[in-house]
């Protein structure tokens, strides 16, 4: 199963730079050599390889698109989205971590800190030496995160936090969160709650089937006072958050071929080697229906990542289009791996090979950063002009 070759049917390498391709081949070898042979143990036991965090921080996953004066990559789009997809084709679970931390936690800071907050953070959490977390989710308010809870109140001297985050990736280990939540006027800031304040606590979720290398917890805020230094300056109501969502979701759509990859390229393999009925089963028209369908769906997602990342490229995409290559390319991620486990019957759920934990992991995908149902919500708004959430 390391032996992965990563199916590239329309020549979509003659589109890439060289340095996209060195930014590529850079994670694919680090995701060969430090991700997979350890990945399946830590997602069975249900833990976090906390020991892969240098790692990220080298081949460029903690703020790839961060400038290089405050630690990041300063990297472009495409090289975002190749090293997602490398680290997603290991364990969504990885690629989660790299996600919040680049997209969710310094995305806010570069773009709605002040100089003092990014020099602060962003080269603590470039490095990996601090892990972030975001905190948007509540008990009470998923997909409609605008009816939140969590409030602050200005006390002369510090701001005072109130109010709880459920779901939150990375939560029990972050340094630093980025906290969505409502003033007294009921407009929504981000504060910047650090590790340590009286107060805060990020108890973990437990009994998870799916995203299992990824640690998940709550955001508890019991009375903690805020320095009025940590809150985020630059940008407040509801679109602050949601324009973080839209680099992650971005990201997150390139990450999806890299699972849905993996998981052809299994299959693929398993359907040349393994005979039944004295040929191997790759010969039978209804395998062969399986593979070439999965591998006509990954290349139509790889055109539309590569042109969303063109767009971004040049700062036009908009967040309909990002919402409509999330949602479509995480579905076709989910749908190839549970083809995909089936041709490889009964070995298929087996921790031998890496396609049961993909569909477990993916569960989780097509529901965060925006469901599947929200996502084509936002497309229907787009195209009718009607809005089906009021
Ligand atoms: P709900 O909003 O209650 O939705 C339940 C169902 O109703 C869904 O099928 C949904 O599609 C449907 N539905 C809702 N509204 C509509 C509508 N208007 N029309 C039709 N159908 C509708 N959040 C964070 O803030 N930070 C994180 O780091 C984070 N990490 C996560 C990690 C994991 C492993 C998971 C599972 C979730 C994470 N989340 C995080 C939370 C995630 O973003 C939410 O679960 C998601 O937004 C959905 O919210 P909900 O679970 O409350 O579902």
């Amino acid at each position: 199963p390391d032996l992965f070759q990563a199916p590239d049917y329309y020549q979509l390498d003659d589109l890439l730079t060289d340095e996209h391709k060195l930014v590529r081949n850079t994670a694919r070898d680090w995701v060969k050599k430090y991700l997979s042979p350890i990945i399946e143990e830590y997602a069975q036991r249900s833990e976090f390889p906390k020991s892969l965090v240098g790692g990220l921080a080298e081949v460029g996953a903690f703020g790839s698109y961060i400038p290089e004066a405050y630690g990041g990559a300063g990297l472009d789009q495409i090289s975002y989205g190749l090293i997602m997809q490398e680290l997603e084709r290991g364990d969504s679970g990885i690629r989660s971590t790299a996600s919040v931390q680049t997209s969710l936690v310094m995305g806010p800071i570069y773009n709605y800190g002040n100089e003092e907050q990014r020099k602060k953070y962003l080269p603590k959490l470039a490095s990996g030496e601090w892990i972030g977390s975001f905190g948007l989710t509540e008990p009470n308010h998923g997909s409609n995160p605008g009816g939140m809870e969590t409030k602050f109140k200005d006390m002369g001297d510090h701001f005072l936090l109130n109010g709880s985050k459920m779901w939150i990736s990375n939560a029990p280990i972050c340094d630093v969160a980025v906290v969505w939540a409502k003033n007294e006027e009921g407009r929504i800031h981000g504060l910047l709650v650090e590790r340590g304040m009286k107060g805060f606590s990020t108890p973990e979720t437990k009994n998870k089937w799916s995203l299992r290398a990824s640690i998940t917890g709550e955001l508890i805020f019991d009375n903690v006072k805020v320095p009025k230094e940590n809150i985020l300056p630059n940008k407040s109501g509801l679109s602050a958050p949601l324009k973080c969502l839209d680099n992650a979701r971005y990201g997150i759509a390139w990450g999806a071929i890299g699972a849905a990859m993996d998981c052809y390229d299994t299959a693929l393999r398993y359907a040349k080697e393994r005979t039944q009925f004295g040929k191997p089963i790759g010969q039978f028209q209804l395998q062969q229906k399986k593979l070439a369908e999965m591998i006509t769906e990954i290349t139509k997602a790889q055109l539309l990542t590569w042109r969303l990342g063109v767009l971004k490229n040049e700062g036009k995409a908009t967040s309909a289009q990002i919402s409509m290559a999330k949602r479509n390319n995480v579905a076709m991620a989910l749908d190839i791996a549970r083809e995909a486990r089936q041709v490889l019957g009964a070995m298929g759920i087996s921790g031998e090979y890496s396609i049961m934990r993909h569909a477990m992991n993916l569960e989780s995908v097509v529901t965060y950063e925006g469901t599947h149902d929200v996502h084509l919500l936002i497309t229907g708004l787009d195209i009718t002009g009607l809005n089906a959430f009021k």
